[in-house]
């Protein structure tokens, strides 16, 4: 005890260090948009937008007030004050926790300089509080009281990240600190004692009442007469809207989190690519929609614009507002990792373009028991329907989830994971293991950044680019950076280029698509009518102008997306809670996409219309059946447009439309010697066996089996006279990693009569070989890619082209 009151009193005798009373650096960085705008200008290395004064430049009005409230014996004690002390102690004994101070200036001042996070109240403990008693001591037997109090007066926080009461005056009142009035200076001496509790923004009346203390404390000290208390406590105080502070919060807020310390310190100015014209208009519908998503327990949103060919970022809306701590206000929603719901379901597709597939290609919508028990997930559709065989284009437009992962299922989640970091999508750090093929219904997290930017690349014919932020930076010395330092890069999200030496070719990384592909997806995503079964003829998403769009809800409907671009714009729009608080009846249309249609609107105003989506080279239309997706047969009833990329438009015609010759007698077929007058031609739909149950559930009419051949004998007859016995419909093929290929085979066995000649195994619209008695062949597995396969069989009877009904296997 001995010891330890000698080391006590001995070190009272040593200085603290003296760096860290020097005044704060002062260097004024100031962010411009890409007009010129000030957005926003920080004064100190700790955002506190203020500067070092000296007493003469500090009203005293103000050390008035802060002497008369906080320590009004400050002149007359040694940094501690033991009255003071005494009656905090007796309080908190009173009370049996600690609810008065007794902290005087000098103790204050302590406590701002070293507890590590400034502003924020240390634990209010005995220990903590004699800790600071006593550095107080030592701190008072190097200053000197005027030096003292102004470490106070520039250290203090003000509250809203400001510190010392410069900047207080210029942030609430837009004065400097030498002007302020008794009414003013009362004010901001009342906001100190507890910079959260007295937050002039959110608790005016609180600081105002307080203000009322510190006046009658000021007056009960001698500092002001009665007459000057009484003017004073009616001075009407307008404090300066917290909007006007600075603009674009988490754009600059971004930004500024990308310096480096020094950085900071030594830049003047940073240009960015903002366009605050659009920003201030984006902010304020954003604001709007929210309000109205309100009741459907919409508690937040986030909004982002880039300038597709510049590449750059033109509007970035991080929450509903930046300045309510209460709504998680300061959280960036455009930086936040969210499930994307159906938004990623473009680039499934894509990859089954690029693979050959087609978007008239028909695909199956249809739950699992129908033959495919290898496919071990598959999920409801949002409607909670199964639609049966449906074109790419529709599975896509409409957002069915069924086929989108059966696409996936074709080439596997890891070629899809390999797209979608092509794609930019550096958030899906996990193997595709463990997403699956949910993977392609958003079960993975991203960001609302990368999502904007991985359809921007659609918009730029599927070439992906990194995203400019800022155009060039001024600094100290009058250095001058141009360019592409900062921005969303190939590797790691926000992160910055290697320095100043960063050469553009660091970018250039394989295109997400090619030309062609990114156009059929964006003819897709921007085709009205192709939505319409899911969404409505006039939904948000139908612009007066081509735009393509995608919608997206994560499960338990947590988050909802609307993303989508025309040649000139991508705007990406997100609507949810940051807590895990589900919305209420909001769908892909109700929720983000009116507030994405107004935000497109609005860049596509007159002055700047909208372009059209320009069609490479490469890409051929053609008219095909809106039901089989193959060229229109004499059979179909009707026929849709439809873009290929050139060689894989369809060769085959239509075998889904069937012309059967019943006989109106009995319903049956009619047979070659029914009677001309009894014969009825009609057209059934056949579509490939995959779908057998799903048409039967729905109900769609089947062509009768049975011919009449004669009035005298009734023999059951085949449609036709060649079938495949084997493999059927529905079987699925693996490859055996360790068998050798050779010996991995489909064995195709066919039942032919016997006046049929001329048979040939067709697979997939092609032919294979012709085959003889006793018609069997061996199909080399390893020649069969991942996914479906079509065999049928073809041959002549008589005259007559006749062909088997076609087996569909699966290959995994
Ligand atoms: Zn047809």
């Amino acid at each position: 005890m001995a010891i330890s009151g000698l080391v006590l009193i001995d070190s009272l005798f040593i200085p603290l260090e003296k760096s860290l009373f020097e005044p704060e650096r002062i260097a004024s960085l100031r962010i411009f948009d890409k007009h010129g705008t000030l957005l926003r200008e920080v004064l100190s290395s700790e955002e506190g937008r203020g500067r070092w004064c000296s007493l003469k430049e500090i009203s005293p009005n103000v050390i008035n007030a802060v002497i008369a409230t906080e320590d009004s014996r400050f002149f007359h004690h040694p940094g501690v004050d033991p009255m003071a002390l005494a009656r905090a102690t007796w309080q908190n004994i009173r009370a049996r926790r600690v609810v008065s101070g007794g902290s005087t200036i000098s103790m204050q001042v302590i406590r701002n300089i070293y507890h590590p996070l400034r502003g924020r109240r240390p634990e209010r403990t005995f220990s903590q509080k004699l800790w600071e008693a006593w550095y107080a001591l030592r701190l008072e037997r190097m200053l000197s009281k005027e030096e003292v109090l102004l470490q106070y007066l520039n250290r203090v926080p003000f509250g809203n990240q400001t510190f010392g009461i410069d900047a207080a005056a210029r942030l609430y009142f837009a004065k400097p600190g030498a002007q302020l009035s008794i009414a003013e200076a009362a004010f901001l001496a009342a906001i100190p004692n507890s910079p959260t509790m007295n937050d002039p923004y959110r608790h005016f009346n609180h600081v105002s009442e307080r203000q009322r203390y510190v006046l009658s404390r000021m007056k009960e000290k001698g500092f002001i007469s009665e007459e000057e208390r009484e003017r004073a406590e009616h001075e009407p105080l307008v404090i300066l809207p917290r909007t006007a502070q600075f603009k674009a919060p988490h754009f600059t807020t971004m930004i500024l989190s990308q310096l480096s310390k020094e950085e900071k310190l030594g830049y003047l100015e940073i240009h960015t690519t903002l366009d605050y014209n659009v920003q201030k208009t984006v902010e304020l519908l954003s604001q709007s929609h929210l309000a109205r998503l309100k009741r459907h327990n919409v508690g937040n949103g986030a909004v982002v614009v880039i300038d597709n060919r510049a590449h750059e970022l033109v509007a970035l809306v991080g929450s509903k507002d930046f300045f309510d701590s209460t709504s998680d206000g300061q959280v960036n929603g455009a930086l936040a990792l969210r499930q994307p719901g159906s938004t990623l379901k473009p680039f499934t597709y894509g990859l089954a373009l690029e693979n050959g597939a087609t978007a008239a290609d028909l695909l199956a919508d249809i739950p699992r028991e129908a033959g495919d028990e290898s496919i071990d997930f598959l999920p409801e559709n949002y409607d909670k329907k199964y639609h049966g065989p449906v074109r790419m284009r529709t599975a896509l437009a409409c957002s069915y989830n069924v086929p989108a992962v059966r696409t996936v299922e074709q080439f596997g989640e890891e070629v899809l994971l390999q797209k979608l970091h092509a794609a930019g999508f550096e958030s899906l750090k996990e193997p595709s293991s463990f997403y699956g093929v949910g993977l392609t219904l958003g079960n993975g997290e991203v960001t609302l950044l990368e999502l904007c930017n991985a359809y921007s690349s659609l918009a730029n014919g599927g070439e992906w680019s990194s995203i400019r932020f800022v155009d060039s930076v001024k600094g100290i010395g009058g250095f001058k950076v141009q360019g592409s330092r900062f921005g969303v890069c190939p590797k790691g999200l926000l992160r910055r280029g290697s320095a100043f030496e960063m050469d553009s070719s660091q970018f250039t990384i394989p295109n997400v698509f090619s030309p062609q592909v990114a156009y059929i997806l964006t003819d897709i995503l921007s085709d009205a009518q192709a939505r319409a079964p899911a969404f409505g003829v006039n939904s948000s998403l139908n612009l007066p102008f081509p735009c393509a769009a995608k919608t997206g809800t994560s499960k338990d409907y947590k988050d909802n997306w609307t993303v989508g671009y025309t040649p000139q714009y991508t705007v990406a729009v997100w609507v949810g809670n940051f807590n895990a608080k589900p919305m209420k009846m909001v769908s892909g249309i109700t929720g983000a996409a009116p507030l994405f249609r107004d935000i497109m609107l609005l860049l596509h105003s007159s002055n700047t219309p909208a372009l059209q989506f320009s069609k490479p080279e490469g890409i051929t239309g053609a008219n095909i059946c809106p039901r089989s997706g193959m060229v229109v047969g004499e059979s179909c009833p009707g026929e849709i447009h439809e873009y290929f990329i050139q060689g894989s438009e369809p060769k085959e015609v239509c075998n889904v439309h069937r012309k059967f010759r019943l006989d109106t007698r009995n319903g049956l077929l009619a047979a070659r010697n029914t009677p001309q007058e009894f014969v009825e031609e009609k057209v059934f739909e056949i579509f490939p066996p995959i779908f057998n149950k799903w048409a039967e559930e729905e109900g769609i009419p089947k062509p009768p089996e049975v011919t009449v051949t004669s009035r005298e004998q009734q023999e059951k007859v085949t449609v036709t006279s060649l079938a495949i016995n084997s493999p059927t419909s529905g079987d699925v093929f693996k490859l055996d990693p360790i068998l050798r290929p050779e010996y991995q085979t489909i064995t195709v066995e066919s039942l032919v009569a016997p006046e049929v000649e001329h048979v040939s195994l067709w697979l997939n619209g092609d032919e294979v070989a012709p085959l003889q008695p006793p018609y069997r062949f061996r199909l080399p597995l390893a020649s069969l890619r991942k996914g479906y396969h079509t065999l049928v069989l073809k041959g002549k009877k008589g005259l007559r082209n006749v062909q088997s009904e076609p087996v569909q296997v699966a290959v995994q």
